[in-house]
């Protein structure tokens, strides 16, 4: 067996968060952890997953993630029997920002000599290489399922280089083995971890096993209850908890602005927990982005992206959407055509339009932020969703000559006409203010009309 070892160099940019998360304070270390049991989560959501498309494969075996303290050494693994990676992955996923949230993460890093980072970093999963705040080398042994390649380990001490080399005896799967450092030691105590598993990692869907501090065996039960969160009552989940499955779903630094929970039963039954982001990112504003939507069909994940359940112009919206009603054997391909899935993205798009409707009347400031971000492509949705067309228009924020600094709503503004008017004037341009003082609006005649001012390519 030949024993090669490879020294490769990180890429820049990865160097960078490297340097950063190693070199800013550790206000935030714990996160480390919830970075990792969701990358293993990850890893055995693509394993069922292909479990269920390969049945030859034939695994037996119970899917887990376990967290394995060892005081003596100041070791620190966390282990999953999930998808595994082979040596080609290892180099490229552990060695370059494969995230684009990480990418946004280092531009939005304006200060040369990140000062700005000790408290941005905390909020913000940098996902693996988090690991560097607690240790001071960290290495990865993984085995890819159905691969028929060996094992490959994966050495770093967050420097310069990483170095790759094959292993054998490596069961499927991936251990993350932290050497702590000296002052991290907290972190090797059963009783901390356990902590730190409940409170962010609750929802994980497999379950996760620490071995005891005596060294003398497991516990029994999972740390984590296992339960799903978007079948939970939204009463015994606190926002916390949304929270932390928000940020494990869409890798988003800042808070939800909003949530739907909903459960739809009947002829089709299927549960459903949305999120809007607080704000937007460039990407999605291009047409090929894809939904933020997870698709679960009786606890499996079938599509991580799931464009089918809601309309295209709602690509904005990240959440979870799970339905026992559709045949665990649907291709990709077929959930398109699929009646069930037409009832889901019916139903939900009812939902979900009035969910922002309800925002507008009761939540108004949170609805203005919501419509700065995603306004334009409610619009688009205006052209592309005939059904749904004059619901959209009511949800539709405006600058009038008349507004001032906030828009009004449409459907307001429309509500208060005079009894006698049977028209709305609008005026188009590319700056409000200008459109405002504009010498048309004196044309129009009546100095008491109230004129539309269209100033955004998609109106
Ligand atoms: P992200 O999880 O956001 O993609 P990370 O830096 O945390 O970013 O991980 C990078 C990539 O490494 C993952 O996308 C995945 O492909 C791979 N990876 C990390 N941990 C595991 C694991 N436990 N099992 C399999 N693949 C993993």
């Amino acid at each position: 067996m030949s024993n090669h070892s490879r020294k490769l160099k990180f890429k820049a940019e990865t160097k960078k968060v490297l340097d950063i998360v190693i070199n800013s304070l550790y206000s935030h270390p714990d996160i480390f952890l919830r970075e990792l049991i969701s990358n293993s989560s990850d890893a055995l959501d693509r394993l069922r997953f292909k479990m269920l498309t390969t049945p030859e494969l034939d695994i037996d075996r119970e899917l887990r993630i376990d967290i394995l303290p060892d005081e003596e050494k100041g070791l620190l693994t966390i282990r999953d029997n999930g998808i595994g990676m082979t040596e080609d992955e290892m180099a490229a996923e552990l060695g370059t920002i494969a995230r684009s949230g990480t990418k946004g993460f280092l531009d939005g890093l304006t200060t040369p000599d990140g000062e700005k980072t000790p408290e941005f970093i905390g909020q913000f999963g940098v996902g693996f290489y988090s690991t560097f705040m607690v240790a001071d080398k960290v290495e990865v042994i993984s085995r890819k399922v159905g691969s028929g390649e060996p094992g490959h380990r994966w050495t770093s001490t967050g420097h310069d280089t990483f170095s790759l080399s094959e292993e054998e005896d490596i069961p499927e799967g991936t251990s993350v083995i932290l050497h702590l450092k000296k002052d991290m030691d907290e972190y090797l105590k059963s009783y901390r971890l356990r902590e730190l598993v409940r409170k962010y990692s609750d929802f994980i869907s497999y379950p996760v096993y620490i071995k005891s501090d005596d060294n003398s065996d497991w516990e029994k039960e999972p740390v984590n209850s296992q339960k799903p969160i978007w079948t939970r009552p939204e009463d015994d989940v606190s926002d916390e908890e949304y929270n932390e499955f928000y940020r494990h779903l869409s890798f988003d630094t800042q808070e939800p602005l909003s949530r739907l929970v909903f459960h739809a039963e009947g002829t089709t039954e299927f549960y459903s927990l949305l999120f809007i982001p607080s704000s937007r990112t460039m990407d999605m504003l291009m047409p090929d982005y894809k939904a933020g939507v997870k698709l679960f069909i009786k606890k499996v994940m079938i599509e991580e992206e799931a464009d089918e359940l809601l309309p295209k112009y709602l690509r904005f919206i990240k959440g979870v959407v799970e339905s026992s009603d559709l045949p665990l054997n649907i291709s990709r391909e077929t959930l398109q055509n699929n009646r069930t899935v037409r009832v889901i993205m019916k139903a939900l798009t009812g939902k979900v339009l009035g969910w922002f409707g309800d925002m507008l009347e009761n939540e108004t400031d949170k609805y203005r932020q919501f419509f700065t971000n995603f306004g334009d492509m409610l619009k688009e949705g205006i052209y592309a969703d005939m059904q749904h067309r004059e619901e959209l228009a009511d949800l539709l924020l405006v600058w009038t000559s008349r507004s001032g600094d906030e828009q009004k709503s449409l459907r307001k503004l429309v509500e208060e006409l005079p009894e006698e008017t049977d028209r709305l004037y609008y005026i188009t341009g590319t700056d409000r203010k200008e459109l405002a003082s504009s010498p048309y609006l004196e044309s129009v005649g009546k100095s008491d009309v109230e004129v539309l001012l269209f100033d955004s390519p998609v109106d």
